[in-house]
């Protein structure tokens, strides 16, 4: 008995095995397809569209304010304080009043001085962003854990940046979107500066 049902199964994959490899092989593309579909489709999703199906419109960190230093991820930019040419994932912006507003509504995750980049506040955001405030004076008008609104002033720009102390008085502004930077150009209506 042991032997005929081993026969049958030998027999059954003489004539079957191939099928089910290639089922195997269909449903493994089947799988592939599916997943290429769902990554292009999230890239193609504006990460600025909230919950509620609305746009998420940031505001400018300062007003009337003017580019020291543009964001750049594909040249080198020179840094006259370090005196070398480096990559400046951030934007530099300084005005007259030196203040700094929130670009969003969020919560202030930390404010801290970690000397190169001088006083810092760091706050997210819905949807991955968070929008990262440097070289501010020591002087902030919010703490961790605040829950600010978009606009609301933060703190004011200084040269508290150790690595950007030649440009004088201005604000590094730095936006991430899931933990990497990205050009606050592409969010910011800086035509309006
Ligand atoms: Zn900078």
């Amino acid at each position: 008995m042991e032997i005929k049902k081993e026969n049958k199964f030998k027999r059954f994959f003489k004539r079957y095995g191939a099928l089910a490899v290639a089922g195997v092989f269909v449903a493994g593309v089947v799988l592939a397809v599916a997943f290429a579909v769902t990554s292009i489709s999230s890239n193609v999703n504006d990460p600025t569209e909230d919950v509620s199906g609305g746009v998420m419109k940031f505001g400018l960190p300062m007003e009337d304010a003017v580019v020291v230093k543009d964001f750049a991820e594909d040249r080198l930019q020179y840094n006259s304080t370090l005196k070398r040419w480096e990559i400046h994932l951030a934007l530099d912006l300084s005005s007259t009043k030196q203040d700094v507003f929130s670009v969003y509504d969020g919560v202030v995750a930390s404010v801290k001085n970690d000397g190169s980049d001088g006083c810092t506040i760091t706050v997210n955001h819905d949807n991955g962003f968070v929008s990262v405030y440097s070289s501010l004076g020591e002087e902030t008008n919010v703490k961790e854990g605040d829950k600010i609104k978009k606009g609301d002033k933060i703190g004011i720009a200084a040269a508290t940046a150790v690595n950007e102390l030649a440009d004088g008085g201005h604000l590094h502004f730095t936006m991430l979107l899931n933990g990497k930077e990205v050009d606050p150009n592409n969010y910011l209506d800086l035509q309006n500066k």
